[in-house]
């Protein structure tokens, strides 16, 4: 593997700011690196030389003129892939979206080629982004880079091996219940989901608008930042953006790495941990909260009670909001078209015909269970009391974030598992988002960054860092000092660096 390939998004940034690197050699090292190990892993399901190149190209010309480039100009990036992209294959993992080439850009892919960043393909994912082991993909499942017999986590599994396995330094995920967060914790890479609004929504395929946020994908705390700057800030075209600038991320990232976080009060939350997860999990989550406490944080316990009800409530909200979503794949519109084997071919029946055709089993499961629970006599019962639940959760973050800075939990229950493992048990893979979904109904950022190897199966865990509303600043922060802290780069000792590349 080109040693290129190991080195942080930042680290590379600096070198193509210094010219002893150029952009297209970079980018060619990416994408030799993608072909060599994509059958294998099947991170990508749109591969862009072509593009990728292009942009490279332009950037090292544009830089060879003098002319000020951004902070990232030059280093490639990954989308997943239900970030559209005008021209080319968006199919959110899905038959349905087959073939479909939108006829224009998500803001982020706007942001990006704005920033100069060669975008080296589309990733892998669950369906329409429901799952949480990339299982449910239409495409087959990515392998996950520390052992491909196990699942990168989902739905984002796709980004988050890419970047774990040296595919690529960086990508973009969306996260509406843990789809950064999960991914990056089982392959030790870092994941964030930005404060609800951060980050442009527009041109991010709808799963449920209320909890769907777009966030960073990296191998550190410092590149995630970074590539925050580069996408964040207020959109126009997203009725639900924050009007307010982004702040400066990296650099203060940069300054608390070394820091001691005296003053700092991190809350571990009593309901998200103990029964059910794993004690190698548990083990590295404690060894990194006494890391924090040797930094000087003040360590205290803070309950959350409605916590125990967020992923029921997550799980009726999110189908609610996704079957309304999903209604506007009728087989006229976008991608696929079925009609029907015999009988009148109307609008419905081809509607009907498309839909059974072009929609995986999970997805049909949550289109039926969000109309259900939105139908007139279960409103109330199913839909409303849900959304109560949401209310009490927001007020458990408000309440806990009046006695501490930032709430601390493991990320994901366990280490990645098998394939198979959980693929035919709904509410098993379900619960590997107790974890993530409460900062997703409250508009929490979250992020979660490698801790250290379960002692079992010396599989990654991940550590997740809850901040208030806004305050994306300093989750960052305190990450970045906890990393310091952990010393040990795990990213860079993932097995994926050491495959030998057949081209
Ligand atoms: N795994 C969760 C689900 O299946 C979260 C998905 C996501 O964040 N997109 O809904």
């Amino acid at each position: 593997m080109n040693e290129l390939l190991k080195k942080s998004a930042l680290e590379l940034a600096d070198m193509l700011a210094a010219g002893q690197i150029t952009s297209v050699e970079l980018t060619q090292a990416c994408l030799d690196r993608i072909h060599a190990v994509n059958p294998r892993v099947n991170a990508f399901l749109l591969i862009d030389d072509d593009g990728a190149l292009a942009t490279a190209r332009d950037i090292d010309e544009r830089r060879a003129r003098g002319e000020k480039l951004g902070r990232l100009a030059g280093v490639p990036i990954a989308l997943k892939d239900n970030m559209v992209t005008r021209g080319k294959d968006t199919t959110c993992g899905s038959k349905i979206l087959e073939g479909w080439k939108p006829p224009y850009d998500a803001t982020v892919t706007l942001k990006v080629a704005e920033a100069g960043m060669p975008v080296v393909g589309k990733t892998n994912m669950d369906e329409f982004a429901m799952g949480s082991s990339t299982e449910h993909s239409a495409y087959g499942p990515t392998g996950n880079p520390w052992d491909l017999d196990r699942i990168p986590g989902g739905s984002g599994g796709g980004s988050a091996a890419a970047v774990g396995a040296f595919m690529v330094p960086l990508a973009l995920g969306s996260d509406t219940g843990g789809s950064i967060r999960q991914p990056g914790a089982v392959t030790g890479t870092v994941g964030v989901k930005p404060t609800y609004g951060a980050v442009s929504r527009y041109g991010l395929v709808a799963m449920a608008s209320s909890l769907d946020q777009i966030g960073p994908v990296a191998r550190t705390v410092a590149d995630a930042a970074a590539l925050q700057e580069v996408v964040g800030g207020h959109d126009p075209f997203d009725s639900t953006s924050l009007d307010e600038p982004v702040a400066e991320l990296e650099k203060l990232t940069a300054q608390a790495a070394g820091k001691p976080l005296a003053g700092t009060r991190v809350g571990v939350v009593t309901e998200l941990q103990g029964e059910g997860y794993q004690k190698g999990v548990l083990d590295s989550f404690n060894a990194s909260v006494e890391v924090l406490k040797g930094l000087g944080a003040e360590i205290v316990e803070v309950s959350c009670p409605s916590f125990d009800y967020a992923l029921a409530a997550y799980y009726l909200i999110m189908p609610a909001e996704a079957s309304s979503n999903l209604a506007r794949f009728d087989g006229m519109r976008y991608g696929i078209r079925v009609e029907p084997e015999s009988g009148h071919v109307t609008a419905e029946t081809v509607m009907a015909a498309t839909r059974e055709a072009g929609f995986g089993d999970e997805v049909k499961r949550r289109i039926i269970l969000g109309t259900h629970v939105l139908s007139a006599g279960y409103y109330d019962a199913y839909y409303g009391s849900a959304q109560k639940v949401r209310t009490l959760v927001q007020r458990d973050f408000t309440a806990a974030f009046e006695k501490c800075d930032v709430l601390v939990s493991p990320t994901a229950p366990t280490t990645a598992f098998k394939f198979g493992d959980k693929i035919d048990d709904p509410m098993a893979m379900y619960l590997n988002d107790i974890a993530t979904i409460p900062a997703n109904l409250a508009g929490v950022p979250g992020l979660s960054l490698p801790c250290g190897l379960a002692a079992e199966d010396g599989l990654p865990v991940g550590f997740q860092i809850l901040a208030p509303a806004r305050e994306d600043a300093r989750m960052y922060q305190i990450a970045g000092a906890l990393e310091a802290g952990i010393g040990e780069p795990i990213a860079l000792s993932c097995p994926a660096s050491e495959w030998e590349e057949q081209a």
